[in-house]
């Protein structure tokens, strides 16, 4: 789990909205990424506006 760190706490959810498996998951703030189900396509790195999601380990 790793926590959007988007300015102000902005929620976005552009991660999730362009993951197409369905592996992200926004959570009070909180990135949750379920490993089963993430192909490591890393669209939701591309879309993050921030670049909160370089740190997720997608491995
Ligand atoms: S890398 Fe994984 S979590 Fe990210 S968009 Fe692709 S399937 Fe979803
Ligand atoms: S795309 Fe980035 S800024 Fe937007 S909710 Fe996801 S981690 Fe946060």
């Amino acid at each position: 789990m790793r926590k959007c760190v988007s300015d102000a706490g902005h929620v976005c959810y552009l991660c999730e909205e362009n993951c197409p498996t369905g592996a992200i998951e926004l959570i009070d703030g909180e990135v949750v990424l379920d490993n089963d189900k993430c192909i490591r396509c890393i669209e939701c790195t591309h879309h993050c506006p921030v670049g909160a999601l370089k740190r997720i380990d997608i491995e």
